[in-house]
């Protein structure tokens, strides 16, 4: 993807994406920085976070702000908005991309004369796996 569009996917790029998708729940910057340097690496917060922020741009994570932390996009590639369900007992994070709950949205938001810079529903729960096995 980011050879089509471009975009340098470098060295530290990759690596935070790697240990972002490597994570089966969302992971924190410190998480990812802590797990990288474990690995002999050296590199800075500030690396990371300019990392994560070029990630975010080009569509290959989301942030949860409801947890301050990033996940792989399920999607990417593809211009969205995120709506997550964030399971309350096992940390995992699914990704819905639906048009008409996005469609919905837009609708209810331009009456009120808004315009949506950006647009991320979190929704917290319990996923069917946690709710299987815990009743
Ligand atoms: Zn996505
Ligand atoms: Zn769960």
């Amino acid at each position: 993807m980011c050879l089509t569009r471009k975009s340098r996917l470098t060295d530290i790029r990759k690596q935070v994406l790697k240990t972002v998708w490597s994570s089966h729940t969302p992971i924190g910057a410190y998480d990812i920085l802590s797990r990288l340097n474990a690995r002999g690496g050296k590199a800075a917060p500030m690396a990371v976070y300019r990392a994560l922020d070029f990630l975010m741009e080009n569509g290959l994570v989301h942030r949860i702000a409801s947890l301050n932390a990033f996940v792989g996009c399920a999607h990417p590639g593809e211009h969205h908005a995120g709506q997550f369900l964030i399971c309350r007992d096992c940390g995992n994070v699914a990704e819905l991309d639906n048009a008409d709950v996005k469609r919905a949205l837009a609708k209810a938001v331009t009456a009120r004369g808004f315009t949506i810079d950006s647009e991320v529903i979190e929704i917290s729960g319990r996923c069917p796996h946690c709710r299987e096995h815990t009743p």
